[in-house]
């Protein structure tokens, strides 16, 4: 199959809100979107910044800083995860709030876009300091945060703990437990069964999708996994399931490469043994991160960072299918110089749309205060992921674009329409 950008991309801007508007913009062009859907549809909904002061268990007082942006809330309530780190920025929370709403419109689930976090580096902090910013955080955003109107889950370094503070703050404002203002709750919470492995389970299930599509057989498959964390380790452990042999899995330590194939069960005992890292594994010689990316494989993941292949190494990919587990692993520059080579990419707003899926069963679940067993769940985030694989590769087939930029055409696409029908009030 060969695919054709019909536009040229503008020059790798490091801005990540950019980065995302360079994708937009060339479908907006395929779909030639009026300019004041145009502009409405660029524009976040709402953009708060707000100070989060704490008492720290020295008795000194810190002020943090937090943003919620919400991107919009076009197709349902806005949904995205929250972030705590030192680096965040108000225009990286920007460009993942815009892609949770492409990311929910690609799957088909009633939710807008949004995404939050705090300025902060929780390695530093006590727990009761994290509990003291999470609090206060979702405190000050009462009016916003809502099971109708916006609702958070974790993303970098927030977890199940985090959510269950959060449902609780919220509940203790407004009087009652209210646990679908927020999913990837622990399950002992009204959290749903799988979504912690989601996203990585997601993964297979798209790249299964492409293997299929090229006739390629499982155990003729070798798999490179970049990252080891909740959607890299579940990754791997799913394509091994599957018949595929990984060949190389990586963390913040170093990659590892065994060309017989890595015993992922061993890796993963290996984490659990040392601090949640792969320091000293065994199972494969050791390579740089770098090296990693450039192995030749059938299938390489990325499941760590954004910006890992740029146009400084995408030419040396030798990857037949690229899945994008993490968010904006690829920059735009590379996109055309992989599309060049014939390398498939799966974009992240479909690859790892798993586990906004599962928190979207979490929700729903909440609502119902019912829960569903682990096969069901299953059943329906692969039918979900399926059905969006099939959308994304008709409309490349349909516009000769790649599967991200069909992505994009049918996430836009779906969001325009619904704005539409609804209308401009004001
Ligand atoms: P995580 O913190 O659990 O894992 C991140 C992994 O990346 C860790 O193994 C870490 O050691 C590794 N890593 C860090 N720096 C690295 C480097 N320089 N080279 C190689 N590996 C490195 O995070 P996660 O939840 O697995 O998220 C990973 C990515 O997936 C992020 O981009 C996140 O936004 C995206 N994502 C996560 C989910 C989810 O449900 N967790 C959903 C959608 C997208």
């Amino acid at each position: 199959m060969s695919y054709v950008e019909p536009a040229p991309i503008k020059p790798e801007v490091e801005d990540p809100f950019e980065s995302m508007m360079s994708r937009f913009d060339i479908a907006a062009e395929i779909l030639n979107l009026e300019t004041g859907v145009y502009d409405y549809l660029k524009t976040p909904q709402m953009q708060i910044i707000t100070s989060i002061p704490i008492q720290m268990d020295d008795g000194t007082i810190e002020v943090f800083e937090g943003y919620r942006v919400i991107h919009s809330s076009v197709r349902g309530p806005s949904k995205g995860g929250i972030r705590y780190s030192p680096n965040i920025t108000l225009s990286e929370v920007k460009a993942l709030a815009a892609w949770m709403t492409w990311k929910c419109a690609v799957v088909n689930i009633p939710f807008g876009g949004a995404k939050g976090g705090v300025k902060c580096d929780p390695r530093s902090l006590t727990k009761v300091e994290l509990e003291k910013i999470t609090r206060r955080y979702t405190a000050n955003l009462l009016d916003v945060l809502g099971p109708e109107r916006d609702i958070p889950a974790p993303d970098v370094n927030t977890d199940e703990q985090i959510m269950g503070w959060i449902m609780d703050t919220y509940s203790m404002h407004i009087r009652h437990t209210e646990t679908a203002v927020v999913t990837g709750k622990p399950t002992f919470l009204c959290g749903s069964l799988g979504r912690r492995e989601a996203t990585g389970r997601g993964v297979r299930i798209v790249a299964e999708a492409a293997m299929k599509k090229f006739g390629m057989s499982p155990t003729d498959t070798t798999v490179v996994v970049q990252g080891f964390g909740n959607v890299g380790s579940v990754a791997a452990k799913e394509f091994s399931e599957l018949g595929c042999k990984v060949v190389a899995i990586s963390d913040v330590t170093g990659a590892y490469y065994n060309e017989k194939g890595i015993d992922i069960d061993a890796a993963l005992k290996h984490k659990e043994e040392h601090n949640g890292l792969l320091t000293d594994f065994r199972g494969g010689e050791s390579l740089s991160n770098e090296e990693l990316l450039e192995l030749p494989c059938d299938i390489l993941a990325p499941c760590a960072l954004e910006d890992q292949i740029t146009r400084k190494n995408a030419d040396r990919i030798r990857a037949k299918i690229i899945v994008e587990g993490a968010n904006g692993p690829t920059t735009a520059k590379a996109d055309p110089i992989l599309n060049d080579k014939g390398i498939l990419v799966i974009p992240d707003i479909l690859a790892n749309a798993g586990g906004v899926t599962v928190s979207y069963f979490e929700w729903v679940q909440d609502r119902m205060g019912y829960f569903w067993p682990l096969e069901d769940v299953r059943e329906r985030l692969a039918r979900i992921l399926r059905e969006a694989f099939d959308a994304v590769d008709a409309t490349a087939e349909k516009y000769k674009v790649s599967l991200r930029i069909a992505a994009y055409v049918l996430a836009i696409d779906r969001v325009a329409k619904t704005l539409k029908l609804r209308g401009i009030y004001g």
